[in-house]
């Protein structure tokens, strides 16, 4: 028992440095009553991510977006759907658990992965998660397209990955820009997409 972890061995090693030195005891340094020195046994840490994905746009491919196929003249192209977005956002949830990437857990080389709708991907991630005890707290994607306009397809983005989540819609922020004609996607030739996410390790 005890207000830290308790380990005898580590206290009286601790002691004798702080004795031989002459700077008093443990105590004294490490007060008893400070909170600070509390195991924190139960307690839920929170884990940041973050991931980053860009696809080539190509004419005969679908443009599918968090699940959303987008009308548009172009799709992007992968191993995959190409989803860039859910790539994103799976690289920011194994990157928050410090679980690799989607690639290692996900190879492009893999014959099963061909064409695979990229949120089956995403529901295999937040199994990945659940089982090394971690729980979604919110998540928060920027896509990056020159075009099309993604503004009336948001909402129904967010719907396509809430229930595989399990977090409210209020938890989910997906955005869009266009980088005004510069950057990366200036020529109209590829989508990029970054996410960010926040995550809860949930102690037993
Ligand atoms: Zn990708």
């Amino acid at each position: 028992m005890g207000h830290s972890d308790a380990s005898v061995a580590t206290h009286a090693l601790i002691d004798s440095l702080i004795g031989a030195a002459a700077l008093k005891d443990i105590g004294s340094h490490f007060l008893n009553s400070n909170e600070n020195f509390k195991k924190n046994k139960g307690e839920k840490m929170l884990r940041v991510g973050q991931g980053y994905d860009l696809h080539k746009l190509k004419k005969g491919r679908d443009l599918i977006l968090c699940g959303e196929k987008i009308p548009f003249k172009k799709g992007l192209l992968g191993h995959s759907d190409a989803d860039v977005a859910t790539h994103a956002l799976i690289d920011s949830l194994l990157g928050a658990a410090a679980l690799k990437d989607i690639g290692s857990h996900f190879p492009d080389s893999e014959e099963n992965f061909k064409n695979i709708n990229s949120l089956i991907l995403l529901k295999k991630t937040v199994l990945i998660l659940k089982n090394n005890n971690f729980k979604i707290s919110n998540v928060d994607l920027t896509i990056v397209a020159k075009e099309p306009k993604l503004a009336p397809f948001i909402e129904k983005m967010k719907e396509n990955i809430m229930p595989i989540l399990n977090i409210p819609k209020t938890a989910i922020s997906i955005k869009a820009t266009t980088e005004e004609n510069l950057g990366i996607t200036k020529k109209g030739s590829c989508i990029a997409c970054f996410s960010c996410c926040l995550i809860k390790e949930i102690k037993e």
